[in-house]
């Protein structure tokens, strides 16, 4: 298997043109404001004084950086060897003392990432800082990310995926990611409980006799699937035997009639690792509302235009959704988290503290899965409706141990506006804007009501 790398993402339609990576760079690199200097180089139309969504044609930059690419062209066409990617950190360096100046560098690289340094007569190029590029916390629209997931795939991606291929999940499903990722982190030792809900249904307990999960596995009830997995574990503990009894459940099942004894496995501290596929409603028996469903959201039983109750105004589900994280926050789990697929080194940490805390109590995770089928959106869309679920505090990102309290472990200070995340589905499209106001209202509500919590740990 090849190396991934950590690099720089650039988001275009967030930035405004201010200029303030570049003069981030230039400080740190040069120890001047110029911004000429800058390794980094934002070029395009712009109108800075404008928000960059109000007009796309007028605010277009792009962005001049090193790729640190995997082929480096630069590297290749450097007559005097000069330039050379380094095998470990995948930053392509710069050797003065070798280069010739003769510049064909920069007609090499096709991204603008190295360019004559006028005051200095020498070529320059970005080396990411040592892995902490200045560039990126000085971006006051978040339009940089330094993104360094290469470290998951270097990791785990030679581990054997412990679910067979061609699942039957729906065309960009997020819960086969979900199961995939987690399977391959928890590992083989792993007696695996997956109760009716989209996770059977697309095949981890098998069809025609055999299984698509490669440990074992078995299908309780939506009703009982703590109570099962914690008599599984309990049996193995007396045959001497250490394995993670892990349950990927829906948050149907869980949330609803599955919840005595969900509550009843933490309440007891029964040593397992619960996780909770969240994809708002019982989607794969024809999306339906769950009480995860957020207010104002069309499912198959909170229907909008005909079919809805006598008198009542068409607007889809009427009460707000249950906050089931918070709820198991209130049992005193050993751990209890949530998580999303768009931040994949936050979910994989969570990983590793919950299979830790699972083998001295209960763990929990609670991780936020939208659905392309019964949420209404393009199949390529599913990470970019979860991240905008997080930049608009929709769903915020923390973890709790009775220890430590609950931690933000990635705070949203400057959230998105909520439609930024509502416009992305269809299943909310048919909103008005009482109901939006309602949605935005119960955001702010809610990140007040989890920071309270968060500073009441702390003795804030
Ligand atoms: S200018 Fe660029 S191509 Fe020429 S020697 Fe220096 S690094 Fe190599």
């Amino acid at each position: 298997m090849g190396r991934a790398y950590s690099t720089i993402a650039f988001d275009p339609a967030k930035c405004d043109g201010c200029g303030d990576c570049m003069m981030a760079c230039a400080q740190a690199k040069t120890g001047t404001s110029d911004t000429a200097r800058s390794r980094i180089q934002i070029v395009g139309r712009g109108n800075a004084t404008k928000d960059a969504t109000e007009d796309a044609t007028e605010n277009a930059f792009e962005l001049a950086l090193c790729r640190q690419c995997a082929d480096p062209k630069c590297v290749t066409v450097c007559p005097a060897g000069a330039l050379a990617k380094d095998g470990a950190s995948g930053v392509i360096g710069w050797d003065a003392s070798k280069c010739v100046d003769c510049l064909l560098c920069t007609v090499g690289c096709a991204y603008g990432g190295i360019a004559l340094e006028q005051a200095t007569g020498h070529v320059a190029k970005c080396d990411t800082c040592d892995g902490r590029p200045a560039c990126v916390p000085a971006c006051p629209k978040g339009a940089l990310t330094y993104v360094t997931t290469a470290k998951i795939y270097n990791e785990v991606g030679d581990w054997e995926d412990l679910f067979a291929p061609g699942l039957a999940g729906c065309q960009g499903c997020n819960t086969e990611l979900l199961m995939r990722h987690t399977l391959r982190r928890v590992g083989p030792d792993t007696v695996l409980a997956t109760p009716p809900g989209c996770v059977p249904g697309m095949g981890s307990v098998g069809f025609n006799g055999t299984t698509g999960t490669k440990v074992p596995v078995f299908h309780p009830l939506l009703t009982n699937t703590a109570a099962m997995l914690a008599g599984v574990k309990r049996q193995f503990k007396r045959m001497g035997r250490e394995v993670t009894a892990l349950a990927i459940a829906g948050d149907g099942g869980a949330s609803d009639v599955g919840f005595q004894s969900l509550s009843g496995a933490a309440e007891r501290g029964e040593q397992m690792l619960f996780m909770v596929v969240d994809n708002e409603g019982y989607m794969n028996t024809g999306m339906q509302r769950s009480s995860c469903t957020p207010y104002g959201a069309w499912t198959s039983t909170t229907p909008i235009g005909a079919g809805c109750a006598a008198g009542q105004p068409a607007q889809g589900k009427t009460q707000d959704a249950k906050n089931l994280p918070l709820i198991m926050v209130n049992h005193r789990c050993a751990y209890v988290a949530t998580a999303s697929t768009a931040y994949m080194e936050d979910l994989y940490a969570k990983l590793e503290r919950a299979i830790e805390a699972s083998k001295t109590g209960f763990a929990y995770v609670h991780v936020y899965s939208p659905c392309t089928t019964g949420w209404r959106f393009a199949s390529d869309q599913n990470m970019e409706v979860a991240r905008k679920a997080v930049e608009t505090n929709f769903v915020m990102l923390w973890e709790f141990t009775p220890g430590e309290g609950l931690n933000f472990t990635r705070p949203v200070d400057d959230p998105l506006p909520v439609t930024d995340y509502l416009k992305a589905m269809g299943r909310f499209r048919h909103l008005s804007p009482a109901q939006i106001e309602h949605i935005q209202g119960k955001v702010v509500e809610n990140a007040k009501f989890v920071q309270r919590f968060s500073e009441q740990a702390h003795g804030g």
